[in-house]
């Protein structure tokens, strides 16, 4: 079919990640390349193109003394004198008159003069055998893209390409990305790659706009200014969409919007199932601007305070006052229901700018989470000062990422106690009470949980990763996607025996992963004796409605047969006939 406009409709089916529909001008996100084009110059421009070139050494001098400066103060010098090693690049006197002189001698632009000479002094560098040498050769090539960006007025963050309100459409989005966008100009993501749990999902339902991903190759078939309409919930992207289109979308998007309406009335209504019983709803929350969507969206406290979000996507990292102040904002927020602060998830693909890791196989099995913390006191300590100070309301509960083993635990609540002895030292004042918890996002550490008990108050089981983990497939990759399996028989057992074991010790355990925001699954988990569920604040209506209609006594037979199941996808025909019986209207949002 043709559009108005000439241009043939393209039909895309991806993976919906972010419900809703959204219809407008597209912006293609490229990733920031700084091409040297070479250019000719006369003589007399000679002088102006040296000029430009030593301005852009020194905005780079500046940028990198500015960064080194707040890296020291947040992660510790030891950090900050890796960017030691760029200064002296960009100071280097050989290298420097080594572009001047050839841009004099061969009367071209400075662009394709430094590339050449920083990409030999990199090649050189690269194949000397000492390995503090070879190293150099990155931080070359590091300080050279900042030059070069210079050089183009620009900055290194892809977000700063937008500039009107639009529907992102990007081959990925990084955390970093995602973390530092303009919230009040993106309409919808689309990307390339990607899964319903990747961080471009997770941050679209923070922002509560619709996002479809995992759509292969839309980069390569749409175009900046083309018109866009993505169906959020069913995954379909058209570009360039017909009249018929447009006016099928406005009757199902009318419709939807009466549903949210209706919803919207239970606000103020307990999270109760018919037969009385009470399960919390939590919040998901990455950014601070989301507080005040989560009492609007009849949610109570917050359930996961992703805090790695503060440290993404900005120049400056935040101190131990700025966290501080963050988290007291959001406990505020919430007084007196419970606020549950992650301590920091960094590493794999969530990395601060400026932040150097070294280069490891597979990031997702490696230094990230706790263990990064564990490896960087200063950093995670900080973090721990921060929430300390934060807990006097008495509403703070903290919670630790991707522990695999008892001693991660116990090296990790050790690390506290010192915090907690350095404040009581200075006579700062905290919570001594406060409840600490850990998540469960390990296979090892879900069947380990009766070890881990002890240590801690409360589990968190979060899905996304133990899922990940226990099934061998990456979270994030779309390739793969169709064997993610929240209903896997393996999946339904682990949460079984954490959920057994949390109280067979007192303890409670809360789901926030994206399982607890699928409103066909929420039935199993209760029945399973979930405590509370934690979810995006967008996607709790749909969560209330469904545990209000629901009889408890059904959701336990329904985990009953679950739990004998003979398959994945019978355990999904179960819950989903459960839904499509009691909270129908919930499908025509989800699917
Ligand atoms: C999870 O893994 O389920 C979780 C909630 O943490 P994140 O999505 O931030 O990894
Ligand atoms: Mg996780």
């Amino acid at each position: 079919m043709v559009a108005k406009h000439g241009k043939s409709e393209i039909t895309l089916k991806g993976i919906g990640v972010s419900p809703g529909i959204a219809i407008h001008e597209v912006q293609l996100l490229s990733p920031q390349i700084h091409q040297a084009v070479q250019r000719s110059i006369n003589p007399e421009e000679v002088a102006a193109e040296i000029e430009r070139f030593k301005e852009a050494l020194i905005a780079t001098h500046d940028q990198i003394k500015l960064i080194q400066k707040q890296v020291s103060k947040v992660l510790g010098d030891e950090h900050a004198s890796i960017f030691d090693a760029h200064i002296l690049v960009v100071d280097d006197r050989s290298f420097i008159e080594d572009v001047i002189r050839t841009v004099r001698k061969d009367l071209v632009n400075v662009e394709p003069v430094l590339q050449t000479v920083a990409n030999r002094y990199a090649d050189m560098l690269a194949k000397v055998a000492d390995s503090y040498l070879s190293e150099r050769a990155a931080d070359i090539r590091d300080v050279t893209k900042r030059i070069m960006a210079n050089l183009a007025g620009e900055t290194l963050n892809q977000m700063a390409q937008i500039s009107k309100n639009c529907i992102v459409v990007a081959h990925d989005l990084t955390p970093s990305d995602t973390a530092s966008i303009d919230k009040s100009l993106v309409l919808g993501f689309v990307t390339d790659l990607g899964s319903a749990t990747s961080h471009t999902a997770i941050m679209a339902r923070a922002l509560e706009v619709p996002a479809v991903v995992g759509l292969h190759n839309v980069t390569a078939v749409v175009s900046t200014g083309d018109t866009i309409l993505i169906d959020g919930g069913r995954g379909f992207v058209f570009i360039n969409p017909t009249d018929a289109r447009l006016k099928e979308y406005k009757k199902r998007a009318q419709e939807q919007e009466l549903i949210l309406e209706e919803l919207g009335t239970l606000r103020d209504k307990p999270p109760e199932t018919q037969d009385g019983y009470l399960v919390p709803i939590t919040a998901n929350i990455e950014l601070l601007e989301e507080l005040n969507g989560i009492g609007e969206r009849g949610a109570k406290g917050i359930g996961l305070f992703r805090t790695e979000f503060l440290f993404l996507g900005v120049e400056i990292l935040p101190d131990e006052d700025a966290q501080t102040s963050a988290y007291e904002e959001a406990a505020r927020s919430q007084h007196p229901s419970p606020v549950v602060i992650r301590t920091l998830d960094l590493g794999a693909d969530k990395l601060p700018a400026n932040f150097e890791m070294g280069d490891e196989m597979n990031p997702f099995l490696g230094d990230r989470a706790i263990r990064l913390c564990l490896t960087h006191p200063e950093l995670f300590k900080t973090q721990l000062r921060a929430i300390l100070r934060a807990s006097t309301l008495g509403n703070v509960r903290m919670m630790y990422p991707m522990i695999s083993c008892v001693q991660e635990l116990a090296d990790a609540n050790a690390m506290l106690q010192e915090c907690m002895e350095e404040l009581r030292e200075q006579a700062i004042a905290f919570d001594e009470n406060i409840q600490v918890g850990t998540m469960i996002e390990v296979p090892s550490a879900a069947l380990v949980a009766d070890l881990l008990a002890p240590h801690v108050s409360f589990f968190s089981i979060g899905t996304n990763d133990l899922i990940q983990y226990t099934m061998a497939v990456d979270r994030g990759n779309e390739n793969v996607a169709h064997l993610y399996k929240p209903t896997h028989m393996a999946i339904i057992r682990l949460i079984d025996h954490v959920v057994k074991v949390s109280h067979e010790h007192g303890q409670w355990t809360c789901v926030c992963g994206q399982m607890a925001a699928a409103p066909t699954l929420v039935p199993l988990l209760i029945g399973l004796g979930v405590d509370e569920l934690s979810v995006s604040p967008s996607q709790a209506p749909l969560i209330k409605d469904v545990i209000r209609k629901l009889h408890y006594s059904d959701a336990v037979e329904l985990a009953q047969k679950a739990l004998v199941s003979p398959s994945s996808e019978y355990v999904e025909e179960l819950c989903h006939a459960m839904i499509k019986r009691i909270a129908p209207e919930v499908l025509e949002l989800s699917e």
